[in-house]
C-alpha cells in the first residue's frame, strides 16, 4: 500500500498540477479510458494523516503560481505596432535598438538560455531600413559570432539581397528566437513567444516598409497563422501595421536549390512593392 503524502508534499503536488495544467501538459499522461483522477489528483484527495474525525477529505488550494511563461496560442495575432504614432527619429533609432538590446541583457527568460547558447543574436543592419528580414533562429555560426545569417545560409541571403539591387548594410535582419536551439531544431512555441516581443520592439523602432518572413516559423509568429508557406506566399500581408511577404528560408533553399526560382518570384514581389530594380549587369 502506498504511503500517504504529508500535507506539505500534497501542497507541492497541487502547485505542480496547476502549473502543468496551465502549460497544457497533464492530460498528455492520461489514457482515453482513464476517466478517473490522475495519480497526482488522487494524492491531493487522500485522507489526511492524523486528521480529526470531521476531516475525511481535504482539497488543497494551490499556491499562487510563479511568474512562468504561459502556453502560447499560436493563432493569436501579434500586437499591432502603432505606425500612426510619432516614429523615433532616424538618428535616434540606433540608440533605441541598443536600449532594447540592453533590456534583453544576458537573457534567461526562456529555456534556450540553458541549452548551450554562446551569444544572443540580437539583429543586424540599418536601423532605418525599409526592408527587414526575419528568420527562425541562429545556427552554429551565428551563435559563435553573435550576428544573424553569417553561415552558408547567410551567404545565400546576401546573394538574394544583392539580386534585389540592395546590399546587406541597407536592410535589417533578425530572428524569431535570439538564441540557438540545440541541433538547430525549430524553436518551441514557449521559446518563440517569449522572445518575439523583443523582435516586435525592434520592428517598432525600424518601421520598415516591408518585412520578408524567411520560412514557416517566421511567418507563423509574425502573422499569427499556422497556414502553410504555399498558402502564404505570393501575397502582401498586413503585419503589425506594416506589410509582409513570405518566402523560403535560405537554409531550405540550400537543401533544395530547385526552389530558388520560386524564391526569386517572392523577391520580385517585394521589389515591386518597394519600387526596386535589379542591378544592371556589367557589359562584357
Ligand atoms: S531566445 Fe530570446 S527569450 Fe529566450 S533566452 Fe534567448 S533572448 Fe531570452
Amino acid at each position: 500500500m502506498s504511503t500517504p503524502l504529508l500535507p506539505e508534499q500534497r501542497q507541492q503536488l497541487a502547485t505542480l498540477l496547476a502549473y502543468c495544467r496551465e502549460m497544457g501538459g497533464v492530460d498528455f499522461y492520461r489514457s482515453q479510458q482513464d476517466a478517473g483522477p490522475s495519480s497526482v489528483e488522487a494524492a491531493m484527495f487522500q485522507p489526511v494523516a492524523n486528521a480529526g474525525p470531521a476531516t475525511i477529505l481535504q482539497t488543497v488550494t494551490p499556491e499562487p503560481l510563479p511568474d512562468m511563461p504561459r502556453k502560447p496560442n499560436l493563432l493569436t495575432s501579434p500586437p499591432l505596432i502603432d505606425f500612426s504614432s510619432p516614429a523615433i527619429a532616424p538618428p535616434d533609432r540606433a540608440a533605441a535598438l541598443l536600449a532594447i538590446q540592453n533590456e534583453i541583457g544576458d537573457c534567461t527568460r526562456c529555456p534556450l538560455a540553458f541549452e548551450g547558447r554562446h551569444k544572443i543574436v540580437f539583429g543586424d543592419g540599418d536601423p532605418n531600413a525599409e526592408l527587414l528580414f526575419v528568420g527562425e533562429a541562429p545556427g552554429a555560426d551565428e551563435d559563435i559570432q553573435g550576428i544573424p545569417f553569417v553561415g552558408r545560409g547567410g551567404q545565400l541571403l546576401n546573394n538574394m539581397i544583392a539580386a534585389m539591387g540592395l546590399d546587406r548594410a541597407r536592410v535589417y535582419i533578425a530572428n524569431i528566437a535570439k538564441c540557438r536551439p540545440p541541433k538547430n531544431r525549430v524553436p518551441e512555441p514557449i521559446e518563440a513567444m517569449t522572445c518575439t516581443p523583443f523582435l516586435f520592439q525592434q520592428i517598432g523602432v525600424v518601421r520598415p516598409k516591408l518585412i520578408v518572413a524567411l520560412g514557416a516559423t517566421a511567418a507563423t509568429y509574425l502573422l499569427g497563422s499556422k497556414a502553410s508557406l504555399s498558402v502564404l506566399r505570393g501575397q502582401v500581408h498586413d503585419c503589425m501595421g506594416t506589410k509582409l511577404i513570405v518566402t523560403y528560408h535560405p537554409a531550405y533553399l540550400l537543401r533544395d536549390p530547385r526552389q530558388k526560382a520560386e524564391a526569386w518570384k517572392d523577391l520580385q514581389l517585394a521589389m515591386k512593392f518597394l519600387d526596386l530594380s535589379p542591378p544592371k549587369r556589367a557589359a562584357n
